[in-house]
């Protein structure tokens, strides 16, 4: 028995149905190259001009029964669909992802190699308010063999009165006490125009909470081949957390360093809430070294012993906290940061703890 006309038409329509399958899926393919392409140029790009000739030139083309309208809309749905595809390639494989890297990322200051299953520590007053006072806490430190001193002189204060920092003054104090005791210097830098000079007197790039997504700081700090220790906004999720690094990344720094530093809740009854579950979910879902800022997470002295041991427990690659010759004069955190008698008991008492494998 032959087939009716109408059973003759719907197969066509079914072969058509396979060959319009077989073309998006060929044009979804191409697209996907397309992006793979950029990626190597190292940006991502919605190129709405280039959309917009393409829409022309097939409506110039388009002899019905369809209008314009609806050719539009269809071919719309099409580009979109091919754009999520961009956009899930990127999404699913970061550059700080463990996915795109499984291995993790060590990054090496002045040979303190963050990340290799060690646990490392960032000790140093809040701000640098004289050479004395530096000098001070980084004898201590070397007492105590300890390499990694930090120091602000470059303050992003609530206040526009408070102290703000030497300036590079501080860079230079800093420099100069770093040499003399053989140490590396971690500072942070709150201006993209600062990078290029600040490079020559510190050995990694802090970026402060309130930069966290300053992205033209993360761009600058990105373009330089120098540590990054980025810290986690007062309010980011761990999400955007990931992508202020991703930021970094793009422009080719990968020695970055996730700092969690506690964030903003409803909780007044220390400084800001230490998420410390983000640090198993960072090292997971990242490649990258994690540490914890235990003074401005906590803001509390009697805290950062029990705080520190919890992050080294979790497993965070490092902690930080400040510590001041005479905290009760310092210009700036002067109830959270250790005196060297606090500073003596707390690193005797951690390095008694189980917790520590250095
Ligand atoms: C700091 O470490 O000096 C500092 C200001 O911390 P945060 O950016 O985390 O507030
Ligand atoms: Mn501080």
């Amino acid at each position: 028995m032959s087939k009716s006309n109408l059973e003759l038409l719907r197969t066509r329509v079914d072969d058509l149905n396979l060959e319009l399958l077989k073309l998006i899926n060929e044009r979804a393919q191409l697209v996907q190259e397309i992006a793979k392409a950029k990626e190597t140029q190292g940006v991502y790009k919605y190129d709405p001009v280039r959309e917009r000739k393409m829409l022309d030139t097939i409506k110039e083309h388009n002899d019905g029964p369809f209008d314009n309208a609806t050719i539009d809309h269809l071919f719309k749905e099409i580009f979109k669909a091919g754009l999520d595809l961009q956009k899930d390639d990127h999404q699913k494989a970061l550059l700080v992802s463990r996915k795109k890297k499984p291995e993790n990322t060590i990054v090496n200051i002045k040979g303190e190699t963050i990340g290799d299953g060690k646990q490392h520590f960032v000790f140093g007053p809040c701000a640098v308010e004289s050479y004395e006072q530096v000098a001070t806490v980084a004898k201590a430190m070397k007492e105590k063999g300890l390499k990694l001193l930090r120091g602000g002189a470059y303050k992003p204060r609530t206040s526009p009165y408070d102290f703000q920092g030497l300036g590079v003054e501080g860079l230079k104090i800093l420099k100069r006490v770093a040499d003399e005791y053989d140490m590396a210097v971690i500072s942070e830098i709150v201006n993209p125009a600062d990078i290029e000079m600040a490079i020559d007197y510190i050995d990694v790039i802090q970026i402060g909470a309130r930069n966290m997504q300053n992205f033209e700081l993360l761009k600058a700090a990105g373009a330089v081949n120098k540590p990054v220790l980025l810290k986690r906004g007062i309010a980011a999720t761990i999400e955007e957390f990931i992508n202020a690094a991703e930021y970094i990344m793009a422009q080719g720094n990968g020695q970055i360093i996730l700092c969690e530093r506690g964030i903003r809740t409803y909780e007044r009854a220390t400084r800001n809430t230490l998420d410390i579950s983000a640090v198993p979910i960072l090292k997971q879902e990242t490649h990258l070294p994690v540490m914890v800022d235990v003074t401005h997470s906590t803001g509390r002295r009697d805290l950062l012993l029990p705080c520190a041991k919890a992050a080294l427990a979790i497993g965070a690659d490092g902690v930080m906290a400040e510590v001041h010759p005479d905290p009760a004069v310092a210009l700036s955190d002067a109830q959270q940061q250790m005196n060297l008698d606090q500073f003596d008991t707390f690193y005797s008492d951690l390095l008694a703890s189980n917790f520590v494998r250095i």
